[in-house]
């Protein structure tokens, strides 16, 4: 069966049948076929308008009935995960394991979510004065938008979403224009939910869709105080400003260039398995993909051996066979920017040790390539700059100091790792003087983070944190409360004041 006929036989499931007058049109990287054609939303205002009351009737839900719906969102995920993960793979090219594998992510958000709902605690804090009680308390903040990516096209989504509806929030999601289906079969399981949940205000949650033109009038939107975007760097450059010209709260989850330093006291099998998976993985289209290895230089010419060979034995082709590790690029753009970089990548002193070209399939609107490794003389410009593609830079290093430096010294600030048995390096790598990511791992490789730690990365990446920990604060207003039980009216600071 051809992609569009599966994936139209699951839309059916999900009640979304004839979906072929749009003018957005969504294609399989598999085959690169049409698979649908979706409208796109000309005007967003009524639905922020329905989005913006659902919000006022949503914060007087208590907290824990809202776990309620988040729970059977997650339970209507669960049964329709083969689908939705199916899906995935169809819109994104991805392998099966890892469409069925973001959908795990969206029903593991909801479990924490869920849980979350009956501990949104705030603080309670010694007053200075006589009678009094100060505490900290988080109410529900408004409508917020989440911007998607293609590439994880619904797990950032319910990162997000999950959150914020707990947090007594509602949710407008304009999803990525390159991955629409995904998107309203998402919708359409939320849908469910909230009829079962009985009770959920009308616009709850209201997808828009649309490119950038759409992205750009919801940020704009005063209704809206936070966005919840991720994607480029450029995407955040642009949206930050005018969120913040309007005194809007921004969370950015932008580009990535991960990096693993590879020590002498390294288990290189180890080594060699995470950096293979965490660099070819999604055909190298994650924001955490291993872009750069910095290795000792007496175990480089091992380790590279070691990556040639084990990347010489990935299963390249379809991402719905059962044995595929490597499926394709999103587009023909995506296969352009990758030889782009490649060239770029010769010019600055680079050798390329394995892979870079193009496998021709039958059909020319699909874009397999084979994951490159190339072996460079110094961390030059394109090195520094995020190619989504399957591209890992090999760099060599002598002292610790040159590895932590060479880790530091790009634009990004996501992820990265260190394979190391010496306690020493690895506490270093873990100490403020260490990486300078949001996500730093020792003898385990920088993509492919759980659900239940805080994600996002610095500098370039945007600052952001989404997903586990205490990420749900950034979807509350924090409200500090003072009240006085007493019959004085003593000041802070001992200021006196007295008033006949
Ligand atoms: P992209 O920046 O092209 O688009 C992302 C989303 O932003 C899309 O929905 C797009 O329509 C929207 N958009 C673009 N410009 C906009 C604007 N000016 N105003 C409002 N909306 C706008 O990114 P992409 O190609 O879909 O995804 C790949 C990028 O996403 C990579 O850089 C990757 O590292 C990053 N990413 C980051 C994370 C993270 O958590 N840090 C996760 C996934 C992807």
């Amino acid at each position: 069966m051809n992609a569009t006929n599966e994936a139209q036989l699951i839309l059916a499931k999900f009640g979304l049948a004839d979906r072929s007058n749009g003018d957005m049109v969504a294609r399989s990287p598999i085959d690169g076929s049409v698979l649908a054609c979706i409208q796109s939303d000309a005007d967003i205002d009524a639905k922020l308008t329905r989005n913006a009351a659902a919000f006022e009737r949503w914060r007087d839900v208590p907290a824990p009935r809202r776990g309620e719906l988040v729970r059977l969102f997650g339970e209507a995920l669960r049964a329709n995960k083969d689908a939705l993960g199916r899906l995935v793979t169809l819109e994104t090219g991805k392998i099966l394991s890892e469409g069925l594998g973001e959908v795990q992510e969206m029903i593991d958000i909801c479990d924490f979510a869920v849980g979350l709902s009956r501990q949104l605690y705030g603080l309670t804090i010694a007053s200075e004065r006589p009678d009094h009680h100060l505490v900290e308390r988080w109410h529900p903040l408004g409508p917020v938008a989440v911007i998607s990516a293609f590439n994880f096209p619904v797990a950032v989504f319910a990162w997000n979403a999950a959150l914020a509806l707990v947090c007594g929030n509602s949710v407008v999601w304009k999803p990525s224009e390159k991955t629409p289906l995904t998107a309203l079969a998402t919708a359409e399981l939320f849908k469910r939910a909230a009829e079962k949940f009985k009770g959920a205000p009308d616009g709850l949650l209201e997808l828009v869709m649309g490119g950038r033109g759409i992205g750009e009038r919801l940020i704009a939107d005063k209704r809206v105080p936070l966005v919840s975007a991720t994607g480029s760097t450029r995407m955040g450059r642009e949206i930050a400003p005018v969120v913040a010209a309007r005194f809007g709260r921004s969370l950015l989850e932008l580009g990535g260039n991960a990096a693993m330093i590879v020590t002498k006291s390294a288990d290189l099998d180890l080594a060699t398995r995470a950096a293979t998976f965490s660099a070819v993985g999604t055909c190298g289209q994650r924001c955490t993909t291993l872009r750069r290895l910095i290795v000792h230089k007496d175990v480089q010419a091992q380790l590279v051996d070691r990556l040639v060979r084990a990347y010489g034995s990935l299963r390249i082709g379809n991402p719905l066979a059962a044995d595929t590790l490597v499926g394709p690029l999103l587009d023909r753009a995506a296969y352009d920017s990758m030889r782009a970089a490649l060239d770029a990548a010769r010019h600055e002193g680079g050798t390329i040790r394995t892979g870079g070209e193009r496998i021709e399939p039958a059909n020319g609107d699909a874009f397999y390539v084979r994951p490159a490794i190339v072996e460079m003389p110094a961390q030059s410009a394109i090195v520094r700059h995020e190619t989504f593609a399957p591209i890992l830079y090999v760099l060599n290093y002598e002292t610790f100091d040159e590895a932590l430096r060479l880790q530091n010294e790009v634009d990004q600030g996501l992820s990265s790792c260190i394979f190391s048995t010496d306690l020493r390096e690895t506490e270093r790598f873990l100490s403020a003087k260490g990486s300078d990511c949001g996500l730093a791992n020792v003898n385990t490789g920088p993509s492919g983070a759980e659900i239940g730690g805080a994600f996002g990365g610095e500098k370039e990446t945007g600052g952001g944190r989404e997903s586990g920990s205490d990420a749900w604060k950034a979807y509350m207003r924090r409200q500090t409360q003072t009240v006085n039980w007493g019959t004085s009216l003593p000041l802070a600071q001992g200021v006196e004041f007295p008033v006949d």
